[in-house]
């Protein structure tokens, strides 16, 4: 009833494309390029990415449900990654694994509050939903520091300062774990928030990111 009523009040429309009808529109969709390979980065069992950054319509949509609050592209989220499911011929890396804990680099509490909403954990909660059902939604992680937004800064070894001591584990867990973000760019991010999981003990750590930034 209350979705009825939204889509009266705000009729979905294309977040790229501005048609009508849906959040993301079919042709839209079908135009984000999914990616059907996995990268290496020290560290981690393996690392999945989904599409690229450089896609004006994935950027759109990841940006739009970050900064702009749009919960309402939760779904497409969850289509982008269905056909992502579809279209990966290989097994997936984590495809031998009987146990898995699906936890979010966690967003900082000031963006939860601005947003309204913490997309990294409704990014995790989408990953575990569409590809990895019979795993385990948690949050082993807590931001600790606030940092000065990667973007801003220029060079690799200085992002890698800034996110120093960042996370630490609030619990240990004997399964593999997923760890979920929205955007993959030098690593730091990801390899702090390993760091932390290490710490705990834990050594078995995939990835799987929406997008392949620059
Ligand atoms: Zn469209």
């Amino acid at each position: 009833m209350l979705q009825h009523i939204l889509d009266v009040l705000y009729p979905p429309t294309c977040v790229s494309c501005q048609k009508a009808g849906e959040w993301l529109c079919e042709d839209c969709l079908a135009s984000i390029y999914v990616e059907q390979k996995t990268e290496k980065l020290q560290g981690f069992s393996s690392v999945t990415v989904c599409g690229h950054y450089a896609n004006p319509i994935l950027r759109r949509v990841l940006t739009t449900f970050k900064y702009r609050s749009a919960y309402c592209l939760r779904e497409v989220l969850g289509a982008i990654l269905k056909r992502f499911r579809h279209e990966y011929v290989s097994p997936w890396p984590w495809a031998r694994e009987s146990s898995m804990t699906i936890t979010p680099v966690p967003t900082d509490q000031r963006h939860v509050r601005e947003r309204g909403f913490d997309h990294a954990a409704v990014c995790a909660d989408v990953v575990r939903e569409i590809l990895v059902p019979w795993g385990t939604r948690d949050e082993l992680l807590e931001r600790v520091k606030q940092v000065t937004a990667q973007a801003a800064l220029p060079a690799d070894e200085r992002r890698q300062a800034n996110m120093k001591n960042t996370f630490v584990a609030k619990k240990c867990v004997t399964t593999p774990v997923l760890l979920v973000d929205d955007i993959l760019t030098t690593g730091s991010t990801i390899q702090e928030a390993a760091r932390a999981l290490q710490e705990k003990g834990i050594q078995d750590i995939h990835v799987f990111v929406f997008a392949r930034g620059t």
